[in-house]
């Protein structure tokens, strides 16, 4: 074994990657702002027509278009609420050293808002998903992660505007000597993250919510998945299996020969 396939026990070479909707959040951030803005009868009009992250950005054309301002969105995410236990295990995960991103199919503006609101968004170090800026009129537009201009992924797993296996081979970079040392941990829900699971090796671990569409799909898939699986139900499993697993990772691992 070459020392480069060791774990090694340095701290911040562990990378906890985190699904947004339904992992960080209990709910589905487009939703709530879908329901609480009183948006649900254009929305499922348009539902059928539209790719989702152009829904997105018809709806807040949409609200602009009521007159609703960036300030009554923003007031809107700011009653979305986190689970205390998920929290803590964000602040416990980043005073371990580890290197924390979130990578997710939601958009920037509502994903920061919702961190910002529960001080943990200084806990991470990148957000990667849809870009979203505020027009000169006061419209928030959401763009798609990829872009509209870069070569289609070509990943049949995923819809064309985010592939999350795409961004993970970015993480992975295997030029990098700090790639071969790094564990991750991928922490998410849904067939969207079932892609970047396909890329973890050996070292690293997922943890899918239980009975949740990537754990249907881990559990049935006829493609071997190399990462270790820890199912969690509610957000004190998933703080427990977390921290277990960094815990593992961390002091004992000059020990751990690979
Ligand atoms: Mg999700
Ligand atoms: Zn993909």
């Amino acid at each position: 074994m070459s020392p480069a396939n060791q774990l090694s026990g340095v701290a911040g070479e562990t990378t906890v990657i985190w699904d947004f909707d339904r992992t960080i959040m209990d709910d589905d951030s487009d939703r709530w702002v879908v329901v609480e803005m009183g948006l649900n009868p254009l929305f499922n009009q348009l539902r059928q027509t539209l790719p989702w992250n152009s829904l997105m950005d018809r709806m807040m054309e949409e609200l602009h278009s009521q007159g609703r301002t960036i300030e009554d969105i923003t007031n809107c995410l700011n009653r979305v609420e986190l689970n205390p236990q998920i929290i803590s295990a964000i602040r416990a995960a980043h005073d371990h050293r580890c290197d924390l991103k979130v990578l997710s199919d939601a958009n920037q503006f509502f994903i920061e808002t919702i961190l910002k609101n529960h001080g943990i968004y200084e806990c991470f170090s990148e957000i990667i998903t849809n870009p979203t800026f505020v027009d000169k009129e006061g419209r928030l537009r959401i763009f798609p992660s990829h872009g509209s201009n870069v070569q289609p992924h070509g990943c049949n797993l995923c819809p064309p505007n985010l592939c999350k296996g795409f961004v993970m081979n970015r993480i992975q970079d295997p030029t990098s000597q700090d790639t071969k040392k790094r564990v991750i941990i991928y922490i998410g829900d849904g067939g969207g993250d079932f892609c970047p699971t396909l890329k973890l090796r050996d070292v690293d671990h997922v943890m899918p919510r239980k009975d949740f569409p990537l754990h249907h799909l881990i559990s049935t898939s006829s493609i071997p998945i190399k990462p270790n699986v820890h199912e969690w139900s509610n957000g004190e499993e998933l703080n427990k299996i977390l921290i277990h697993l960094i815990d593992l990772v961390l002091p004992n691992a000059e020990t751990v020969d690979r």
